[in-house]
């Protein structure tokens, strides 16, 4: 989502006022450091980063704090670094040519609506494409913070997501990356109240868009997949066979404490249910240790989730306090040095069990759209079903799907040959 925020303020730049991107600092005009909040350690480093930059630069050129950080430290961020020029929550992006017009711009107001700037095209990319599909949170989980940095939740108008897609495609992009903190709470609420949708009909749209091939999306919520959610990504074609389901914790007690809305038992039934309809079917999640109320019997629920379902990929987190969460007035009854053997003991035993997968697809064939060569010049893509997968070849297959024969596993990618 970071990544789509910074593409639309690129995009807004060089558009509107003629940026190009540079990657040496010390050549640029302008600096922006798009900043996530979602653990303490990133916060941290931006005030490091910061003075790193300010010694780099042109003394010309304009430095911009934009995101959640930005959100939720305000003018505390101009106060504590006097050089930076201005400062945009991660709603208010969209004001990126304003700001840059203003020295001392502060504008981090989570109430700006801004869907209708969301669809502004980013000519780098040529094969895939990130389409916000909401934005903004409507959950209130005790841990995290990005409720109070991007506000509440506003679903964009089907037609806009359909016809942004369908130019996409046009040009060129066979597959898109739709984009919502909880993809599949989609059309509960639009600014405009008389419309009605819902992400199944949304999914079914895109797809009759001819030229797009492949339709990927993050992330859905636990809670919100109902059985008919999962027909249609079992059934749906161009639906990418891919799914990060965020579980955060396995025990039923921490769930509630983290008020996730769902319980282990449920979250096990919807990736056996899964698994049952799409045997090749991966599935991602993100989990947190160290919650402060997580006694050893709970952390041996989550272990106990992560041996059933069998992840193919784990984002591992230690348990992070974030400023005005409900989770950050707990007490923890956890200490750092538990906290770090337990997110040790997920990492090991999630190696064990990529391991194994990954030597299991030796000779198994996969579609693969590939979208860029690597400095050894091997093509890299990826499988519908989210494997990174390298395979030299004497034609440009770049923007192809093509099927591909694996030859060789690593633990993060795989080697294949086209047939
Ligand atoms: N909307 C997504 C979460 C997006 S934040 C969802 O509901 O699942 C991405 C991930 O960061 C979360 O899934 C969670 O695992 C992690 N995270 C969020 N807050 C955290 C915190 N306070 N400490 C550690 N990890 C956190």
């Amino acid at each position: 989502m970071n990544e789509k925020d910074s593409e639309n303020m690129t995009a807004e730049l060089s558009t509107k006022e003629n940026y190009k991107t540079t990657s040496a600092i010390n050549e640029a005009d302008l600096i922006i450091l798009n900043t996530c909040s979602v653990r303490e350690k990133p916060v941290s480093k931006l005030f490091s980063r910061l003075g790193t930059i300010n010694k780099q630069k042109k003394h010309t050129a304009r430095i911009g704090v934009c995101g959640c950080t930005a959100s939720h430290l305000s003018e505390e961020i101009i106060k504590r670094a006097p050089y930076v020029d201005f400062v945009l929550g991660a709603r208010n992006v969209s004001k990126i040519t304003k700001a840059i017009k203003q020295k001392g711009f502060v504008d981090v107001d989570i109430n700006y609506d801004e869907t209708t700037y969301l669809f502004k095209g980013f000519e780098n990319q040529t094969y895939k494409r990130k389409i916000n599909i909401s934005i903004g949170c409507d959950k209130s989980c005790t841990f995290c913070i990005v409720p109070n940095t991007r506000g509440t939740e506003i679903s964009i108008p089907k037609e806009l997501i359909i016809n942004e897609i369908s130019k996409a495609a046009d040009s060129g992009v066979v597959e898109v990356l739709l984009l919502g903190q909880n993809v599949n709470n989609y059309g509960k609420t639009f600014s405009n109240k008389n419309i009605k949708s819902s992400f199944v009909q949304l999914l079914r749209d895109i797809s009759k868009i001819d030229k797009l091939k492949r339709i990927r999306f993050a992330s859905p919520h636990p809670l919100h997949m109902d059985d008919e959610f999962i027909d249609e990504f079992s059934k749906n074609k161009k639906i990418c066979k891919n799914i990060h389901i965020p579980l955060q914790s396995g025990s039923t007690k921490v769930l509630q404490d983290m008020r996730r809305g769902y319980t282990k038992q449920w979250f096990i039934n919807r990736c056996e249910r899964i698994k049952e309809k799409l045997p090749n079917v991966r599935i991602s999640t993100d989990i947190i240790v160290a919650f402060p109320t997580e006694t050893q019997k709970d952390f041996e629920d989550t272990i106990d989730v992560i041996k059933k379902v069998q992840f193919d990929q784990i984002f591992n987190f230690k348990y992070s306090s974030r400023p005005n969460t409900q989770a950050s007035f707990l007490k923890t009854i956890v200490t750092d040095d538990i906290a770090s053997n337990r997110l040790e003991q997920v990492i090991q035993l999630h190696k064990e069990q990529i391991d194994k997968k990954m030597a299991s697809t030796i000779d198994k064939s996969y579609e693969v759209l590939f979208e860029q060569k690597n400095k050894n010049g091997d093509f890299v893509g990826f499988s519908d079903n989210g494997y990174q997968i390298h395979s030299k070849n004497t034609k440009d297959i770049l923007g192809k799907i093509k099927e591909v024969k694996i030859t060789n596993f690593h633990r993060t990618y795989l080697e294949g040959l086209v047939s």
